[in-house]
């Protein structure tokens, strides 16, 4: 399998695209970015010629295959009556009333374009409600690029500080350092209870399942134990479901686990590629943003053919049938990599759910990010370069999605190309830990 034209496009590209790459997550992929042609289903096809079965799915959001006939449908339609008016639509009216129906501690919501956006309106709802400054992050957990949140997110050791007080680790050159950001391990509940404690904690903010990093749960009752911490002291609890919303189950993880946050944060697979986020919650928080104490705006708020988009896929994920295939689509492929790791005498992790799931090499206990700096991240890099070399694509950071359109061969495909690899790397590379 040969990527020449991808790269000497991409190298062309330099010249007046920086890097050849619209988004800092796209530098340093093996064997270099790529330049794609089309997409279909669970199927990429690069400008070399080479097939691909898709599990990156544009970073999570195609949940409905890459072409979904009634979303495309529906946004087509829309492209005759208006594109962006400034104001309201009736379609932008009936995704809201779905998505509040469908995400239970949704009471009113609104939308916005990116998933980093509606994370900075969640912080600012949460400073207005408590009057406090601080927000606590958790140490692997992603929540867009901007200068507040970008902390920690996947820290060397060397720099990441004592485990109970980490040194927040900033995630680019340029970025302010945040004296209102607190960062501690996840699923540590007496290290929150010590911190909240303190009474200056405006937000708790975590990815309820830590799908950017390692892929781990939530240990039995530490979400509710959170719950009842920022009940106790007056802090808000933000889910940031952008990865698990409408993926673990139709209401996210908050109605997988019945632990329901007073703000929630959706993106992704809530339009299946259209660009199209949002912030929902209790209304007596989501009021200060109603009656416009508290600011959140944008030109392109519910652009229409995204909202027709919205709609078309609200409408196919609630009606269960897209979890029921991949349900079983997934799980058959999850078994599939269990018996080749296990046949590879591979000692590997799949945590998660047939819709998004996590696969690393070690680290088998990881609670927290920094168990995860024990797995073998750079044979799982390996493995994901050679995986692509075999047409499937896969995260090189463990995360795999599935969609409704991958079909049993797909699967077939997968789990040949995943035994022939390991078969590959067990001659080449050395297992164990970093
Ligand atoms: N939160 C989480 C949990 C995410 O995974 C992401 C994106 N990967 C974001 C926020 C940011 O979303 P966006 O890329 O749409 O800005």
């Amino acid at each position: 399998m040969g990527f020449d034209l991808s790269k000497k496009r991409v190298l062309e590209a330099t010249d007046y695209v920086a890097g050849g790459v619209n988004s800092g997550f796209r530098v340093g992929l093996l064997p270099h970015p790529l330049v794609f042609a089309s997409a279909r289903g669970p199927i990429l096809l690069d400008i070399d010629g080479n097939r691909y079965v898709d599990y990156f799915l544009g970073m999570g959001p195609m949940m409905l295959g890459h072409s979904p006939g009634a979303v495309i449908a529906a946004a087509r339609a829309q492209l005759d009556r208006s594109l962006l008016v400034a104001g309201q639509t009736e379609t932008e009216y009936e995704a809201a009333e779905l998505l509040v129906e469908m995400v239970p501690s949704a009471e009113t919501v609104r939308f916005a374009t990116s998933g980093t956006e509606a994370v900075q309106a969640a912080l600012r709802v949460a400073r207005a409600a408590t009057q406090r400054s601080v927000v606590v992050k958790f140490e692997g957990h992603y929540h867009g690029w901007l200068d507040n949140v970008l902390w920690s997110v996947a820290p060397e050791a060397g720099l990441a500080g004592p485990r109970t007080s980490p040194t927040p680790v900033a995630g680019s050159e340029g970025q302010m350092a945040d004296p209102h950001v607190a960062v501690l391990p996840w699923n540590a509940i007496g290290l929150l209870r010590d911190r909240l404690t303190r009474g200056d904690v405006a937000a708790v903010i975590m990815e309820p399942i830590m799908f950017n990093n390692a892929g781990i749960l939530p240990l039995p009752g530490y979400l509710e134990q959170v719950r009842k911490l920022c009940d106790v002291h007056g802090s808000l609890l933000i889910f940031d479901e952008v990865i698990t919303g409408f993926r673990v189950a139709p209401g996210g993880a908050q109605e997988m686990f019945g632990v329901l946050p007073d703000l929630t944060v959706l993106g992704k697979a809530l339009a299946n590629g259209f660009p199209v986020a949002a912030l929902a919650g209790r209304r007596r928080y989501m009021d200060l943003i109603a009656d416009r104490r508290v600011l959140q705006g944008g030109t392109y708020n519910t652009q229409s053919v995204s909202m027709a988009a919205t709609l078309a896929t609200l409408r196919e994920i609630r009606t269960g049938v897209p979890h029921q295939r991949i349900a079983r689509i997934g799980g058959r492929l999850i078994e599939g990599l269990r018996g080749a790791f296990t046949e590879a005498g591979l000692e590997a992790q799949i945590i998660g759910f047939p819709a998004v799931f996590n696969v690393r090499f070690g680290a088998a206990d990881a609670q927290e990010y920094r168990d995860f700096l024990f797995a073998d991240q750079a044979l799982y890099a390996d493995f994901a370069f050679a995986l692509l070399r075999r047409g499937i694509r896969i995260l090189p950071r463990g995360t795999w999605f599935l969609s409704d359109t991958h079909e049993d061969l797909h699967i077939d495909e997968t789990l040949y190309a995943v035994r022939g690899v390991l078969a590959e790397l067990s001659t080449t590379s050395s297992k164990g830990t970093t």
